[in-house]
């Protein structure tokens, strides 16, 4: 194993880096619970943290989507893997807005439950498709990076990558800088991962202290539900793919992604996590960097499968705590919606909140219902954020295993980060 695969932090000692940051969550969630506020304390190392996660986004996305475009001049692969891209996170959204509304049918958190709205907040307008695709492109790469829009981001790049594997040879300085870029980067994630345990220990404790038992326990039942709901998704559809398409143990991708799931976790952004899901995809699933870094950042913009799920159970939970009635074609478009809607995400915290407005008037639920879960968003944020992230990776593997771009060794190799 490399050295960096075992860290020395303290009395952590020389323990793998995923195990140092679960218990660090662990130790988190025991400190917001027993010290309450206190734990707020804690707060600034948190958004240190945080701060250094951030950091990285934009240059590390950039750097690695050109150089994983011009890893992949075979314009046809590139094509390839487009559509096996887009078709994966497609499909794994359909799945998951289905599973959110059976878990929601099944369990039906909403019902008999006395809930009164505590005022009717009106849902901020979700973009409409036409501006999302006009706003693709940015006029100003500058002012795209300055203000990290990682969409527009990943138009440019994708634009300056094809071009520079068009004129070859004359691109080959550039394309060797860019390589280069993107390895002082990937150093650099693994550099800030490293304080990983103790910034998501400081993160975790915050939120545990900042939404006490008390604002949690009356919508217990439906905070079960999706964390419930996420995990059956997570473990048969993503185990289930990675067991029957890809010939993959599912056990070790688990262990592989673990990092990056503590990140989500803990800082409710997948584009925040997009540093250490690359980092993960590469150390210990053996991904390609043309892949992950191709299909990652496309994945924390596009793919937001614990999104839907989220949707799902909140749009039938929201009928049965109004006692409204959904009809068959009510069905099909809240599937229809919230695909979309997640599409749409920004993968920052609290994005899929203003999207629940869209998918609830989509179907002519009342809006209330975005107040009404306004004040446990941030729990359930982390649960949807947790799946986003791990179907980005799932996808990022199948593809990669579907491309001969997965090494198997890395990725049964006994010990991840
Ligand atoms: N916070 C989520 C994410 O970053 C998006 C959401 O709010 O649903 O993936």
């Amino acid at each position: 194993m490399s050295q960096s695969t075992t860290f020395s932090l303290g009395f952590l000692g020389r323990m793998p880096l995923w195990q140092q940051i679960l218990i660090g969550l662990g130790l988190g969630v025991l400190t917001g619970v027993l010290f309450k506020s206190n734990a707020l304390l804690l707060a600034p190392i948190g958004t240190l943290f945080l701060n250094a996660i951030k950091m990285l986004i934009v240059p590390l996305v950039f750097v690695s989507l050109v150089a994983g475009i011009t890893a992949m001049s075979d314009s046809a692969k590139l094509g390839r893997i487009s559509v096996k891209t887009i078709g994966i996170y497609l499909l794994t959204t359909a799945f998951a807005v289905s599973i959110g509304l059976l878990f929601g049918a099944l369990f039906s958190p909403g019902e008999g439950m006395n809930m009164v709205a505590s005022g009717v907040q009106e849902a901020k307008q979700a973009p409409s498709l036409v501006q999302i695709l006009v706003g693709l492109v940015p006029t100003n790469p500058v002012a795209a990076f300055a203000e990290g829009n990682i969409l527009q981001i990943i138009v440019f790049a994708i634009a300056l990558g094809v071009s520079m594997n068009l004129i070859g040879e004359k691109a080959a300085p550039t394309v060797k800088l860019f390589n280069s870029l993107a390895e002082v980067f990937y150093k650099l994630t693994d550099l800030v991962m490293r304080c990983a345990p103790i910034g998501v220990f400081a993160l975790i404790a915050g939120v545990v202290a900042s939404h006490g038992i008390e604002v949690l326990l009356p919508l217990a039942e439906v905070i079960g539900v999706i964390y419930l709901a996420s995990i059956a998704h997570m473990l048969l559809v993503y185990g289930g793919l990675l067991a029957l398409l890809a010939r993959l143990s599912p056990l070790r991708f688990f262990k592989g992604v673990a990092p990056a799931l503590a990140v989500a976790f803990s800082t409710s952004s997948s584009a925040g996590t997009l540093p250490v899901s690359i980092e993960c995809a590469r150390k210990n699933l053996g991904v390609s960097q043309g892949v992950a870094g191709f299909v990652l950042p496309v994945g924390a913009t596009i793919n937001m499968d614990g999104t839907a799920i989220y949707q799902g159970v909140l749009a039938l939970f929201i009928a049965q705590a109004f006692g409204v009635e959904l009809n068959g074609a009510q069905y099909l478009m809240i599937i229809l919606t919230a695909t979309l809607a997640s599409v749409g995400t920004a993968g920052v915290p609290g994005a899929g909140l203003i999207m629940l407005g869209l998918v609830l008037t989509s179907v002519g639920l009342p809006l209330e219902g975005v107040a009404l879960i306004a004040g446990i968003d941030r729990i359930l944020d982390m649960a949807r954020t947790t799946v986003n992230v791990a179907g980005d990776l799932m996808t990022t593997t199948l593809v990669g295993r579907s491309e001969n771009e997965l090494d198997q060794t890395i990725y049964n190799s006994d010990n991840p980060q």
